[in-house]
């Protein structure tokens, strides 16, 4: 449950632990960063996490870091389509370490029941993502017909005003795309009650990356513009927007999981599966301990067609937090 960025668990040495349920999503918003959503043609697989072995993964990891953690549930795709999320947030609810739970959503998918059965069974916050109120550039930008963004604010206020839960609303500032809507949605935020108890509106800078979808018509910009453009906004809204300098998610460094490989290092491994990019396998080493905070799963990428149980000689390429990204060298096929 850890090694990947498909699924299960990112550590990045602070309290705030993310759990990564599924890499399905039923939207392909034209600047998703993960390029997920049935459309996409570069994906050759999706996954949806075993919800016991990532509730024992995450004990584990919560006991190494120690009380005052927030669980934050994201991932390569949307976690409110995993088919056990009430339980999966139930399950955090009880590990002893997690004060906080979060989640971050497009949110129509769910309804007001569904709504009402997580915040009974602990969580806490959800990151709403919503780039548009209005229905049409919302629906482009999400790159489904069947997007509903007065869905999801309504049901944003439902949580709100009905149960113990906040939602805060994080769009993405697509300079070109979207710049008229963003302050329509924080007033809204604002009118509408969101952040009882976190910040109600976070806006995020858009960013290219190497996998993600880049659409046309938006200029990214730099920090520094992005920074000028929000306090501008900040001051005609009268709406706080910069959070620099306050810590409004209590963020700390704490112990990071163990790192039991490399970069440079060779490792011996067998695939188990296609990873979430064409040319790229999910492998575990042959050697396991059992130790959910010992054993990786690890993301090889060939040239070479792979199958399952083939065995392989390994070179890690990438290790930062965790995620193992390896390149074949040696293939041993699976005997036929
Ligand atoms: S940005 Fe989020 S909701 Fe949109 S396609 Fe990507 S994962 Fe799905």
């Amino acid at each position: 449950m850890i090694g990947t960025r498909y699924f299960g668990i990112v550590d990045q040495g602070t309290n705030i632990v993310e759990v990564r349920p599924t890499s399905l999503c039923p939207l392909n918003c034209i600047f998703c960063s993960v390029a997920a959503g049935p459309l996409e043609r570069r994906r050759w697989a999706d996954f949806i996490a075993d919800r016991e072995e990532l509730a024992e993964a995450l004990r584990a990891v919560a006991k190494l870091k120690g009380p005052g953690l927030e669980v934050h549930i994201d991932g390569m795709g949307e976690p409110a389509v995993y088919p056990e999320l009430v339980e999966l947030v139930s399950d955090i609810r009880g590990i002893k370490e997690v004060e906080a739970i979060s989640m971050q959503t497009r949110l129509f998918m769910l309804s007001e029941e569904k709504i009402r059965e997580l915040a009974e069974a602990g969580l806490d916050r959800i990151n709403l993502s919503l780039d548009a109120l209005e229905p049409a550039l919302a629906k482009r930008l999400a790159g489904a017909s069947y997007y509903d963004p007065a869905r999801a604010a309504a049901l944003a206020e439902f949580a709100v005003r009905n149960t113990r839960m906040d939602v805060l609303v994080s769009p993405v500032w697509l300079p070109g795309l979207n710049d008229g809507e963003l302050p329509k949605i924080a007033k809204w935020a604002v009118e509408a009650g969101l952040g009882k108890r976190w910040p109600p509106v976070l806006i995020q800078k858009y960013l290219p990356h190497k996998r993600g979808r880049r659409p046309d018509g938006v200029r990214p910009v730099e920090w520094p513009e992005f920074w000028r453009w929000l306090r501008r906004l900040e001051k005609e809204l009268g709406i706080r927007l910069d959070w620099r300098g306050e810590n409004p998610f209590r963020v700390e460094r704490r112990p990071a999981v163990p790192k039991p490989h490399r970069a440079g290092e060779r490792v011996k491994a067998r695939v188990i599966a296609r990873g979430v990019f064409k040319g790229e396998y999910l492998a575990v080493p042959l050697k396991l301990s059992g130790d959910p905070l010992l054993d990786r799963s690890i993301t090889v990428t060939s040239d070479k067609r792979l199958r399952e149980g083939d065995e392989v000689v390994a070179r890690i390429i990438e290790d930062e937090d965790n995620v193992y990204i390896a390149r074949a060298e040696l293939v041993f096929p699976q005997s036929a």
